[in-house]
C-alpha cells in the first residue's frame, strides 16, 4: 500500500519510507491510500472474538500488502501485551481503559508497534545498519517511546527532556531503563529540545554519517494501530448486548487518537458518532462552532497532554472530510472544559461511582455526561492511569492513590542521564560519538 501526503505535493510513499522519515517532505502527514471496508461478517461475531485477532484483522487492511502474514501477526501479539477492559461506570457510560500498558497511557500502543514495525524493516534490509530514533519530550512520549523501544534490536533511542520540567515519575519511565536508550538532560525548555531534534534531521553531516528516524506521534505506524482498541471496544459491547448506538468521545489534543478511531469507522465500526473532547485548548471546538480554525499557543492545563494549541492530525481530519466543515459537524461534535470543570468531574465520579478518573479522561467522562441521549451506549478513552497525575488527583480527591506495580518499579530505578545545553554545537557532537 502506498502513503500518499495531505500536502500533496511529496511522491507517493511506500510503508517503509513513511515509517522511516515520520513527516513527508512537503510537511504533510502521510495517509494510507485506501481504508478498506472489513465484510459485514467480521462485525456480526466480533464478540466471539480475542483482541489478538481483531488487530490482525485490522493491521491486515493496512500493512497486508508490506508485511508477511505471520510477521505481522507477531508483531501485533507483541505490541499488545495487555488488554484494553471496558469498565461500566454507570448507565450507559463505559470506560475504555487504554492504561494497562508498560507506561500507563495509551500511547504505549504505537510506540510498542511502530519499535517492532521499524526494527522488521531494519532485518529485511539485512539487519546490519543500526538506526537512531531521537525523540524531544515533555513527559509521557519520551516515557511510551522508551519503552516501546526498550531491547528491540538495531535501535538506538535517544529522548531529549528539558532539565527540571517533567514529574518524577515521567522522569524515571526513561532515564531508569538503560540498555538501548539514553535520555539527555537538556538545559532548557521543551521549545529547545524540539529544535535540537528538529536541526538534526536537517543537518548534512549527521545523516551522511548515521540514520536518524523520528517517532514522534504524526509516524503512521504509530498512528494506524490506535484504531485497534476502538474494536476491541466494540467486540466487548457487543458481548454485553450494548452494541446500539454507540458514541465514542475521545480526550483530545493532537487527535491522532480520534483520527484512528474516525479511519476505523470508515472501515466499518459500528459507531453512531464521536465527540471531540478539549480542555481549555480548544481550536477545534471553535472550528466546529465558527468553521475557522485558528490556531493558537497552547495554555496549560491539569490535562497537560492535551494542552497542544495547532494539533498536527487536524491536517488527517480536513483530509478524511474533503475541508468541509458541515460534513465534519455531521460526524464530530465538540465540548471543552476548565481545569475546575475537571476537578468537579473528578470529584463527584469518585463519590457516587468509586471510579477514579485522570484529568483527560474526566474530559471524556463529561463530554458523554453532557451529550448523550438514553438510547446511545456511550464509550469515552480513559487515556492513562491517574496514579500518572498523582499530585494533582490527589489534591482533588482528599485521599492517596495507589501507585501501581509497574510505576512502582520504575521509581526504584537509578536515573541516568547526560546532561547537555541547549546548543546545536553540543547535540551534534554528542550524536558523533554514537555514530
Ligand atoms: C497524548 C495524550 C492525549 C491526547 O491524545 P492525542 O492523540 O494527541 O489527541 C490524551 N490523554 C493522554 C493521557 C495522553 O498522553
Amino acid at each position: 500500500m502506498k502513503y500518499y501526503s495531505t500536502n500533496h505535493k511529496a511522491p507517493e510513499a511506500t510503508l517503509a519510507e513513511a515509517v522511516q522519515k515520520g513527516l513527508a517532505p512537503d510537511k504533510g502527514l502521510y495517509m494510507p491510500e485506501k481504508i478498506a471496508r472489513l465484510p459485514e461478517e467480521f462485525f456480526e461475531n466480533i464478540g466471539e472474538k480475542d483482541f489478538h485477532d481483531i488487530a490482525t484483522t485490522v493491521a491486515t487492511a493496512f500493512f497486508g500488502d508490506d508485511i508477511p502474514a505471520a510477521d505481522l501477526e507477531k508483531i501485533v501479539c507483541d505490541t499488545l501485551s495487555f488488554d484494553t477492559p471496558l469498565v461500566n461506570i454507570h448507565d450507559n457510560i463505559y470506560s475504555l481503559e487504554l492504561f494497562h500498558g508498560p507506561t500507563l497511557a495509551f500511547k504505549d500502543v504505537g510506540g510498542r508497534f511502530m519499535a517492532r514495525m521499524l526494527s522488521w524493516f531494519i532485518r529485511r534490509d539485512g539487519g546490519n545498519r543500526k538506526v537512531t530514533v531521537i525523540v524531544a519530550t515533555s513527559g509521557d512520549t519520551g516515557s511510551a517511546v522508551a519503552n516501546g523501544f526498550l531491547g528491540v534490536e538495531g535501535i538506538d533511542v535517544i529522548v531529549l527532556y528539558p532539565k527540571g520540567k517533567v514529574s518524577e515519575i515521567q522522569e524515571k519511565q526513561f532515564t531508569t531503563l538503560g540498555r538501548n536508550i539514553t535520555a539527555l538532560e537538556v538545559d532548557g525548555n521543551f521549545d529547545d529540545c524540539q529544535r535540537l531534534v528538529k536541526s538534526a534531521f536537517m543537518d548534512g553531516e549527521l545523516n551522511r554519517i548515521m540514520t536518524l528516524t523520528s517517532a514522534n506521534s504524526i509516524n503512521v505506524a504509530r498512528f494506524l494501530p490506535q484504531a485497534f482498541y476502538y474494536f476491541n471496544a466494540y467486540a466487548q459491547l457487543q458481548r454485553a448486548g450494548k452494541a446500539e448506538n454507540v458514541v465514542f468521545c475521545v480526550p483530545s489534543g493532537n487527535f491522532g487518537n480520534i483520527t484512528a478511531g474516525l479511519i476505523a469507522w470508515r472501515m466499518g465500526l459500528p459507531a453512531k458518532r464521536f465527540i471531540a473532547a478539549n480542555n481549555r485548548n480548544d481550536v477545534f471546538f471553535e472550528y466546529l462552532r465558527t468553521g475557522v480554525y485558528t490556531p493558537r499557543v497552547s495554555v496549560q492545563t491539569i490535562a497537560n497532554a492535551m494542552d497542544v494549541g495547532d494539533p498536527s492530525n487536524f491536517a488527517r481530519v480536513m483530509d478524511l472530510y474533503g475541508n468541509s466543515v458541515e460534513a465534519v459537524r455531521r460526524d464530530i461534535s465538540g465540548c471543552r472544559y476548565t481545569d475546575e470543570d475537571i476537578r468537579k468531574t473528578i470529584a463527584a465520579v469518585y463519590s457516587e461511582y468509586g471510579y477514579v478518573l485522570d484529568p483527560h479522561g474526566a474530559c471524556g467522562y463529561q463530554g458523554l455526561a453532557d451529550n448523550i441521549l438514553p438510547e446511545e451506549t456511550g464509550v469515552f478513552l480513559e487515556t492513562a492511569h491517574p496514579a500518572k497525575f498523582k499530585d494533582t488527583v490527589e489534591k482533588i480527591l482528599g485521599k492517596d492513590i495507589a501507585i501501581p506495580a509497574k510505576l512502582q518499579e520504575f521509581m526504584k530505578g537509578e536515573k541516568q542521564s547526560v546532561g547537555i545545553s541547549a546548543d546545536f554545537r553540543d547535540f551534534k557532537d554528542y550524536l558523533k560519538t554514537r555514530a
